[in-house]
Protein backbone atom coordinates (compact mmCIF):
# COMPACT_ATOMS: atom_id res chain seq x y z
CA UNK A 1 0.00 0.00 0.00
CA UNK A 2 3.13 2.41 0.87
CA UNK A 3 4.70 2.07 -2.22
CA UNK A 4 1.52 2.71 -4.01
CA UNK A 5 1.37 5.91 -1.75
CA UNK A 6 4.64 7.12 -2.40
CA UNK A 7 4.88 7.68 -5.97
CA UNK A 8 7.45 9.17 -7.67
CA UNK A 9 9.11 12.41 -8.69
CA UNK A 10 7.65 16.08 -9.30
CA UNK A 11 5.20 15.98 -12.42
CA UNK A 12 4.86 20.02 -11.93
CA UNK A 13 6.90 20.59 -15.24
CA UNK A 14 9.61 22.51 -14.41
CA UNK A 15 12.89 21.19 -13.25
CA UNK A 16 12.09 19.97 -10.22
CA UNK A 17 11.97 16.09 -11.00
CA UNK A 18 14.86 15.01 -8.88
CA UNK A 19 12.36 15.86 -5.91
CA UNK A 20 10.25 12.26 -5.14
CA UNK A 21 6.87 13.49 -4.13
CA UNK A 22 4.47 11.78 -2.40
CA UNK A 23 1.33 13.79 -4.22
CA UNK A 24 1.91 12.98 -7.75
CA UNK A 25 -1.97 12.48 -8.14
CA UNK A 26 -3.36 15.16 -7.22
CA UNK A 27 -0.87 17.76 -9.28
CA UNK A 28 -0.73 15.03 -12.83
CA UNK A 29 -4.47 15.89 -12.47
CA UNK A 30 -4.08 19.50 -11.94
CA UNK A 31 -4.73 20.14 -8.19
CA UNK A 32 -1.69 21.61 -6.98
CA UNK A 33 -1.57 22.24 -3.60
CA UNK A 34 -1.16 25.97 -2.53
CA UNK A 35 2.41 25.12 -0.40
CA UNK A 36 4.81 22.33 -1.61
CA UNK A 37 7.96 21.58 -2.15
CA UNK A 38 8.28 23.00 -5.61
CA UNK A 39 7.29 26.55 -4.39
CA UNK A 40 9.85 26.07 -1.47
CA UNK A 41 12.57 24.98 -3.64
CA UNK A 42 12.31 27.93 -5.63
CA UNK A 43 13.83 29.91 -1.70
CA UNK A 44 15.65 27.34 -1.12
CA UNK A 45 20.18 28.45 -1.53
CA UNK A 46 22.20 26.69 -4.04
CA UNK A 47 19.22 24.80 -4.91
CA UNK A 48 20.75 24.77 -8.51
CA UNK A 49 24.37 22.99 -7.03
CA UNK A 50 21.57 20.18 -5.78
CA UNK A 51 19.66 19.65 -9.63
CA UNK A 52 23.07 19.40 -10.55
CA UNK A 53 24.87 17.08 -8.41
CA UNK A 54 21.35 14.72 -8.52
CA UNK A 55 21.18 14.45 -11.85
CA UNK A 56 24.99 13.65 -12.04
CA UNK A 57 25.24 10.82 -9.20
CA UNK A 58 21.51 9.92 -10.04
CA UNK A 59 20.12 10.76 -6.57
CA UNK A 60 16.73 11.78 -5.78
CA UNK A 61 15.31 13.73 -2.66
CA UNK A 62 12.70 13.14 -0.19
CA UNK A 63 10.61 15.17 2.27
CA UNK A 64 11.71 14.08 5.54
CA UNK A 65 7.80 12.44 6.00
CA UNK A 66 8.38 9.98 3.45
CA UNK A 67 11.18 7.93 5.69
CA UNK A 68 9.01 7.75 8.22
CA UNK A 69 6.22 5.76 6.33
CA UNK A 70 9.02 3.34 4.79
CA UNK A 71 10.09 2.66 8.54
CA UNK A 72 6.86 2.20 9.64
CA UNK A 73 5.61 -0.34 7.05
CA UNK A 74 6.54 -3.29 6.28
CA UNK A 75 9.73 -3.59 5.02
CA UNK A 76 12.30 -4.68 7.21
CA UNK A 77 15.67 -3.84 7.75
CA UNK A 78 18.66 -5.21 10.14
CA UNK A 79 19.13 -3.68 13.37
CA UNK A 80 22.62 -3.84 14.71
CA UNK A 81 23.73 -4.07 18.27
CA UNK A 82 27.04 -4.10 20.28
CA UNK A 83 29.11 -7.27 19.20
CA UNK A 84 27.27 -7.17 15.88
CA UNK A 85 24.37 -8.82 16.50
CA UNK A 86 21.77 -8.69 13.66
CA UNK A 87 18.19 -8.36 14.65
CA UNK A 88 14.72 -7.37 12.86
CA UNK A 89 13.25 -3.83 12.57
CA UNK A 90 10.28 -5.20 12.17
CA UNK A 91 10.43 -7.31 15.45
CA UNK A 92 10.88 -3.36 17.35
CA UNK A 93 8.11 -1.65 15.70
CA UNK A 94 5.41 -4.36 15.81
CA UNK A 95 2.54 -2.47 16.18
CA UNK A 96 4.05 0.87 16.71
CA UNK A 97 4.72 3.88 14.75
CA UNK A 98 7.35 6.39 14.34
CA UNK A 99 6.65 9.89 15.59
CA UNK A 100 8.04 13.50 15.46
CA UNK A 101 9.43 14.05 18.58
CA UNK A 102 9.07 17.47 19.84
CA UNK A 103 12.40 19.14 21.97
CA UNK A 104 12.80 22.66 23.08
CA UNK A 105 16.36 23.75 21.66
CA UNK A 106 18.71 24.74 24.59
CA UNK A 107 22.12 26.32 24.40
CA UNK A 108 25.49 27.48 26.05
CA UNK A 109 28.16 29.71 26.02
CA UNK A 110 31.00 27.22 25.39
CA UNK A 111 31.82 23.86 24.07
CA UNK A 112 34.64 21.86 23.07
CA UNK A 113 33.77 19.51 20.41
CA UNK A 114 31.54 18.87 17.64
CA UNK A 115 29.60 15.53 17.24
CA UNK A 116 29.83 15.48 13.99
CA UNK A 117 34.03 15.10 14.14
CA UNK A 118 33.70 11.89 16.45
CA UNK A 119 35.43 8.66 14.80
CA UNK A 120 37.31 11.19 11.99
CA UNK A 121 40.30 9.51 11.09
CA UNK A 122 42.13 12.82 11.22
CA UNK A 123 42.23 14.55 14.28
CA UNK A 124 43.30 18.14 13.12
CA UNK A 125 40.00 17.68 10.87
CA UNK A 126 37.98 18.31 14.42
CA UNK A 127 40.14 21.74 15.02
CA UNK A 128 39.66 23.24 11.72
CA UNK A 129 35.85 22.37 12.00
CA UNK A 130 35.82 24.82 14.82
CA UNK A 131 37.41 27.98 13.08
CA UNK A 132 35.55 31.04 12.99
CA UNK A 133 33.08 32.68 10.08
CA UNK A 134 35.80 35.61 9.67
CA UNK A 135 38.89 33.06 8.99
CA UNK A 136 36.42 30.30 7.20
CA UNK A 137 35.82 33.60 4.78
CA UNK A 138 38.60 33.33 3.30
CA UNK A 139 38.16 30.42 1.52
CA UNK A 140 36.10 29.11 -1.37
CA UNK A 141 32.66 27.59 -0.51
CA UNK A 142 33.08 23.61 -0.93
CA UNK A 143 30.50 22.45 -3.44
CA UNK A 144 29.78 19.26 -1.43
CA UNK A 145 28.63 20.74 1.54
CA UNK A 146 26.70 23.65 -0.20
CA UNK A 147 24.94 19.91 -1.82
CA UNK A 148 24.29 18.81 1.37
CA UNK A 149 22.89 22.10 2.83
CA UNK A 150 20.02 22.86 -0.01
CA UNK A 151 19.57 18.77 0.27
CA UNK A 152 18.77 19.18 3.95
CA UNK A 153 16.65 22.14 3.75
CA UNK A 154 14.71 20.37 1.04
CA UNK A 155 14.20 17.41 3.26
CA UNK A 156 13.92 18.98 6.71
CA UNK A 157 12.94 22.72 6.59
CA UNK A 158 9.73 24.10 5.17
CA UNK A 159 8.61 28.09 4.26
CA UNK A 160 4.71 27.97 4.65
CA UNK A 161 2.62 26.97 7.57
CA UNK A 162 0.29 25.27 5.25
CA UNK A 163 2.92 22.68 3.69
CA UNK A 164 1.08 19.79 1.98
CA UNK A 165 4.38 17.36 3.04
CA UNK A 166 3.22 17.51 6.58
CA UNK A 167 0.19 16.02 5.90
CA UNK A 168 1.93 12.48 5.04
CA UNK A 169 1.97 11.64 8.48
CA UNK A 170 -1.92 10.93 7.93
CA UNK A 171 -1.36 7.87 5.91
CA UNK A 172 0.56 6.38 9.35
CA UNK A 173 -2.24 7.67 11.38
CA UNK A 174 -0.18 10.30 13.13
CA UNK A 175 -1.47 14.24 13.20
CA UNK A 176 0.44 16.26 10.77
CA UNK A 177 3.42 18.14 12.67
CA UNK A 178 5.86 21.16 11.26
CA UNK A 179 9.39 20.03 10.49
CA UNK A 180 10.46 22.69 12.46
CA UNK A 181 9.34 21.08 15.81
CA UNK A 182 10.99 17.87 15.46
CA UNK A 183 13.89 18.55 12.61
CA UNK A 184 17.16 20.27 12.64
CA UNK A 185 17.59 20.50 16.24
CA UNK A 186 20.40 21.84 17.73
CA UNK A 187 21.95 19.90 20.82
CA UNK A 188 24.58 20.30 23.19
CA UNK A 189 26.31 17.06 25.56
CA UNK A 190 27.84 17.29 28.37
CA UNK A 191 30.36 14.75 28.82
CA UNK A 192 32.16 14.57 32.69
CA UNK A 193 32.76 18.61 31.37
CA UNK A 194 33.25 18.38 27.80
CA UNK A 195 30.38 20.17 26.13
CA UNK A 196 29.98 18.84 22.61
CA UNK A 197 27.47 20.60 20.29
CA UNK A 198 25.56 19.36 17.33
CA UNK A 199 22.94 19.37 15.28
CA UNK A 200 20.29 15.93 14.40
CA UNK A 201 18.75 16.52 11.15
CA UNK A 202 15.41 14.41 12.51
CA UNK A 203 13.86 13.46 16.24
CA UNK A 204 11.32 10.34 16.30
CA UNK A 205 9.64 8.02 19.31
CA UNK A 206 8.84 4.42 18.35
CA UNK A 207 7.17 2.91 20.91
CA UNK A 208 9.15 3.90 23.90
CA UNK A 209 12.42 3.95 22.11
CA UNK A 210 14.04 7.33 21.36
CA UNK A 211 15.03 7.34 17.45
CA UNK A 212 18.03 9.48 16.07
CA UNK A 213 17.90 9.99 12.25
CA UNK A 214 20.24 11.69 9.83
CA UNK A 215 20.85 11.88 6.36
CA UNK A 216 24.31 11.37 5.12
CA UNK A 217 25.57 11.51 1.41
CA UNK A 218 27.56 7.93 1.22
CA UNK A 219 26.91 4.96 3.75
CA UNK A 220 30.10 3.04 2.85
CA UNK A 221 29.52 -0.81 3.79
CA UNK A 222 26.71 -2.87 4.60
CA UNK A 223 26.72 -1.76 8.35
CA UNK A 224 26.83 2.02 9.95
CA UNK A 225 30.28 3.17 10.33
CA UNK A 226 31.58 3.48 14.09
CA UNK A 227 31.74 7.63 12.48
CA UNK A 228 28.27 7.86 12.19
CA UNK A 229 27.28 5.92 15.23
CA UNK A 230 29.69 8.00 17.51
CA UNK A 231 27.61 11.36 16.06
CA UNK A 232 24.56 9.81 16.58
CA UNK A 233 24.80 8.26 20.22
CA UNK A 234 26.43 11.75 21.14
CA UNK A 235 22.70 12.83 20.10
CA UNK A 236 21.08 10.61 21.77
CA UNK A 237 22.82 11.23 24.79
CA UNK A 238 21.75 14.94 25.27
CA UNK A 239 18.37 14.19 25.18
CA UNK A 240 18.61 12.33 27.44
CA UNK A 241 20.48 14.44 29.73
CA UNK A 242 18.59 17.45 28.47
CA UNK A 243 15.29 15.18 29.74
CA UNK A 244 16.78 13.40 32.69
CA UNK A 245 15.46 10.50 31.41
CA UNK A 246 16.56 7.50 30.29
CA UNK A 247 14.80 5.58 27.10
CA UNK A 248 15.29 1.98 27.00
CA UNK A 249 16.98 2.19 23.90
CA UNK A 250 18.28 4.34 21.32
CA UNK A 251 18.01 3.56 17.87
CA UNK A 252 20.58 5.47 15.28
CA UNK A 253 19.18 5.72 11.69
CA UNK A 254 21.39 6.89 8.47
CA UNK A 255 20.31 6.81 5.18
CA UNK A 256 21.36 8.10 1.64
CA UNK A 257 18.94 9.71 -0.83
CA UNK A 258 16.76 7.64 -2.90
CA UNK A 259 17.31 7.02 -6.64
CA UNK A 260 15.21 7.70 -9.43
CA UNK A 261 13.00 4.94 -10.59
CA UNK A 262 14.85 2.16 -12.63
CA UNK A 263 13.95 1.74 -16.43
CA UNK A 264 11.14 -0.07 -16.19
CA UNK A 265 9.34 2.88 -13.73
CA UNK A 266 9.78 0.77 -10.68
CA UNK A 267 10.80 2.94 -7.81
CA UNK A 268 13.73 2.61 -5.71
CA UNK A 269 13.80 3.04 -1.86
CA UNK A 270 16.17 4.56 -0.01
CA UNK A 271 18.66 2.77 2.05
CA UNK A 272 18.75 2.57 5.79
CA UNK A 273 21.54 1.51 8.75
CA UNK A 274 20.68 1.17 12.01
CA UNK A 275 22.03 0.40 15.21
CA UNK A 276 20.61 -0.16 18.63
CA UNK A 277 23.03 1.83 21.06
CA UNK A 278 24.21 -0.48 23.48
CA UNK A 279 26.92 -0.87 26.37
CA UNK A 280 30.00 -1.44 23.97
CA UNK A 281 29.14 1.82 21.89
CA UNK A 282 28.61 3.93 25.35
CA UNK A 283 32.34 3.15 26.12
CA UNK A 284 33.48 3.46 22.95
CA UNK A 285 32.10 7.06 22.92
CA UNK A 286 33.22 7.70 26.18
CA UNK A 287 36.66 6.82 25.23
CA UNK A 288 36.71 9.14 22.06
CA UNK A 289 35.04 11.88 23.62
CA UNK A 290 38.10 11.81 25.85
CA UNK A 291 40.88 11.23 23.62
CA UNK A 292 39.64 13.77 21.32
CA UNK A 293 39.28 16.23 24.07
CA UNK A 294 42.27 15.56 25.41
CA UNK A 295 44.20 15.63 21.53
CA UNK A 296 42.68 19.08 21.35
CA UNK A 297 43.94 20.48 25.05
CA UNK A 298 47.12 19.66 24.06
CA UNK A 299 47.72 21.21 21.01
CA UNK A 300 46.55 24.38 22.30
CA UNK A 301 48.13 24.47 24.80
CA UNK A 302 51.39 23.41 23.30
CA UNK A 303 51.29 24.54 19.78
CA UNK A 304 55.46 23.43 19.52
CA UNK A 305 54.21 19.79 19.86
CA UNK A 306 50.90 20.54 17.63
CA UNK A 307 52.72 22.11 14.68
CA UNK A 308 55.47 18.95 14.63
CA UNK A 309 52.23 16.58 14.80
CA UNK A 310 49.98 18.08 11.90
CA UNK A 311 53.34 18.63 9.42
CA UNK A 312 54.47 14.93 10.18
CA UNK A 313 50.39 14.31 9.35
CA UNK A 314 50.52 15.92 6.68
CA UNK A 315 53.09 14.30 4.51
CA UNK A 316 51.29 11.29 4.70
CA UNK A 317 47.83 12.71 4.32
CA UNK A 318 46.80 13.55 0.15
CA UNK A 319 43.81 16.00 1.93
CA UNK A 320 41.80 14.13 -0.97
CA UNK A 321 38.56 13.81 0.92
CA UNK A 322 39.13 16.24 3.36
CA UNK A 323 36.56 19.54 3.32
CA UNK A 324 39.46 21.24 5.43
CA UNK A 325 42.55 20.77 3.45
CA UNK A 326 43.18 24.51 2.35
CA UNK A 327 42.26 25.59 5.75
CA UNK A 328 44.97 22.45 6.88
CA UNK A 329 47.13 24.31 4.12
CA UNK A 330 46.69 27.69 5.21
CA UNK A 331 46.94 27.37 9.23
CA UNK A 332 50.39 25.17 9.47
CA UNK A 333 51.49 28.28 7.74
CA UNK A 334 50.14 31.02 10.08
CA UNK A 335 51.71 28.58 12.85
CA UNK A 336 54.89 28.74 11.52
CA UNK A 337 54.51 32.42 11.23
CA UNK A 338 53.89 32.29 15.05
CA UNK A 339 50.18 33.18 15.58
CA UNK A 340 48.45 31.66 17.78
CA UNK A 341 46.01 28.75 17.21
CA UNK A 342 43.04 30.30 19.73
CA UNK A 343 42.83 33.63 17.16
CA UNK A 344 41.27 31.05 14.36
CA UNK A 345 38.81 29.44 16.47
CA UNK A 346 35.60 30.36 17.26
CA UNK A 347 34.80 32.61 20.06
CA UNK A 348 32.14 29.49 21.91
CA UNK A 349 35.60 27.16 21.25
CA UNK A 350 37.48 27.30 25.04
CA UNK A 351 39.60 24.58 26.21
S1 LIG B 1 2.72 18.56 -4.96
FE1 LIG B 1 4.28 20.03 -5.56
S2 LIG B 1 6.21 18.93 -5.29
FE2 LIG B 1 4.56 17.43 -5.40
S3 LIG B 1 4.43 16.78 -7.54
FE3 LIG B 1 2.98 18.46 -7.20
S4 LIG B 1 4.10 20.34 -7.77
FE4 LIG B 1 5.61 18.70 -7.44
S1 LIG C 1 44.29 18.01 4.96
FE1 LIG C 1 44.87 16.05 5.92
S2 LIG C 1 45.99 16.61 7.79
FE2 LIG C 1 44.82 18.39 7.12
S3 LIG C 1 42.89 18.26 8.26
FE3 LIG C 1 42.59 17.32 6.25
S4 LIG C 1 42.93 15.15 6.60
FE4 LIG C 1 43.85 16.23 8.32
Amino acid sequence: MIKNQLKSCCNSGGDFSFYRCEFEHPCSLGHKPKSCAYDFQKTVPDIDLLRDDCYEQGYTVFGVEAHTVFLSGNIDFDVVGDNHAVSSWKKFVKNNKLKPFLIEERSFNQFQLRSSELGGTCPIEGIISKVSDAYKANFPENTLALVGTAAHALGNTQHDNEYIHNETWNLIDVDPVHRDCYCEKELWYDHKGIMLRGHVDVLLTMGDYLVIFDFKRALGGGYQSRKYKLQLLSYGKAIEQQLNKTFPGLFLITSVRPYPPDKRGRKRFPRYQITLAGDELLKDLDEEILNRFEFQHRAIHDQGDFLDNLKERRETCSGKHCFGREICNDLVGKLEEGHDLEEFLMEEVKF
